[in-house]
């Protein structure tokens, strides 16, 4: 038998996922992302799970010690930097430059292509075409839209499907272990800190260096209110006037923006999370979406990853679910020895999970809604429910 081909439009951590993983089961693959250049300054700290582990040791990658690091508590600040409640917990933190670093390194130049935008595909019962804005069209078995919450693959198919912004944003930032101040290393470096103010959430988790040096650094997430139309267009217009739409790159957010983020930090943050705002060097806004699909497959063309569903952060299992479901399609290709019934079993194990995921997210992050702060749980419950889940085991280097 001839060895099936597959393109996978996207890639970044859904895309390398699903490629490495049907490589390791005989399949040709290619990846076409849009972005020209290298995409390793993107991403920042990321909660995860153990099925992460394990496709990534599947795939054949060494979990170096150096990947995660653990976090043994949930602890809520007050405004005075005291704490006020304490969860313990078993979670795992990695960062998105180590994940994509190691998948990334397993495809060369003509396997993985930058700078090629999917334009739309086209199908016949035995194969299915992709077309591009440079005009290549290329043909194969198997198309997987990676292609991240705006989708070409799912717009061409399920152009319904919108993400659906919820009304407020995510701020995040680095900083290094060494430019945190030594009294509050136990506490940014070991745990996940907490600090509530009306209608807001602040966090800050310790992750991986970007190397395997073994150092950590920490994150900051905060979630603040922002209406679409108004605040979030004002922060996501640049030095020249110009509004990016619902998005901006971090270089390009304003001096005034971050002094005035730097500043409401001082005032309604505990100092161990202010510090880190007024410490990161460069901080990435993200306006935050629900989006579920209502199907994942069409025909030869599959969805994956944050292309299906995207889950609001509180979960902090996302690039997990992307590993998940691109376990679950390698696998069904094996079982079932053809694309059709493989994408139907792929389709039945994963919507569910998916909008589940969905769900939960949505629970999570109800209260951060305009106007919906009274439904913000007690400090204890949401210190418990709040991540990724606990662990059994600390991932394994074996
Ligand atoms: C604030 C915040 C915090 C988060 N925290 C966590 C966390 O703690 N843990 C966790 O697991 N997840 C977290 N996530 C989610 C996680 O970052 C995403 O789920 C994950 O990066 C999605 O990966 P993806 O590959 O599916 O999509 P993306 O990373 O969006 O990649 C899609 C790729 O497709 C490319 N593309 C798009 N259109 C085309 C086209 N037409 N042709 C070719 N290429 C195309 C894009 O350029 C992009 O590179 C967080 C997200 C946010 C916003």
């Amino acid at each position: 038998m001839s060895t099936q081909r597959a393109l996978i439009i996207g890639g970044s951590l859904s895309g390398l996922l699903a490629a490495n993983l049907l490589r390791s089961i005989g399949w040709h693959v290619e990846i076409f992302e849009r972005a020209a250049g290298d995409l390793a300054g993107r991403g920042a700290g990321l909660g995860a799970q153990a099925d992460l582990f394990t496709v990534m040791r599947q795939i054949g990658i060494r979990i170096d010690r150096s990947m995660w690091t653990e976090v043994r508590s949930h602890v809520c600040l007050a405004r005075s930097g005291e704490s006020i409640c304490r969860v313990p917990v078993r979670e795992v933190t990695t960062a998105w430059d180590r994940i994509y670093q190691s998948l990334r390194e397993n495809f060369r130049a003509g396997q993985y292509r930058g700078g090629m935008a999917l334009l739309r595909c086209e199908q016949t019962e035995r194969s299915v075409v992709a077309l591009f804005e440079n005009g290549a069209r290329i043909e194969a078995d198997l198309l997987i839209g990676a292609d991240g919450i705006r989708s070409t693959v799912r717009q061409q198919y399920v152009p319904d499907v919108v993400p659906r912004y919820v009304g407020y944003v995510a701020w995040r930032g680095i900083v290094e272990e060494t430019q945190i101040a030594p009294q509050w290393h136990a506490a940014t470096l070991q745990d996940m800190v907490f600090c509530l103010p009306e209608g807001e959430l602040a966090f800050s988790i310790p992750i991986a260096d970007r190397d395997a040096s073994g150092g950590r650094r920490c994150m900051f997430v905060w979630f603040r209110p922002a209406g679409y139309d108004s605040t979030l267009r004002q922060w996501c217009t640049d030095a020249s006037g110009h509004c990016h739409g619902d998005s901006i790159p971090p270089p390009l957010i304003r001096d005034e923006v971050l002094d005035e983020l730097k500043l409401a930090a001082r005032t309604s943050l505990a100092p161990q999370l202010a510090e880190l705002v007024a410490g990161a060097r460069q901080p990435i806004l993200s306006a935050i979406f629900d989006l579920e699909t209502t199907r994942m497959t069409f025909g030869r063309v599959v969805l994956a990853g944050d292309a299906a569903f995207v889950a609001r952060p509180h979960v902090g299992t996302s690039v997990t679910k992307a590993a998940q479901d691109a376990w679950a399609l390698a696998d069904e290709l094996v079982i079932k020895g053809n694309v059709s019934a493989a994408l139907t079993a792929y389709e039945q194990r994963r919507g569910p999970a998916g909008r589940e995921l969905v769900a939960r997210g949505r629970r999570l992050g109800e209260h951060l809604e305009p106007g919906r702060a009274t439904l913000r749980p007690s400090i204890d419950a949401l210190l418990r429910d709040f991540g990724p889940g606990s662990v059994d085991e600390w991932p394994s280097t074996v």
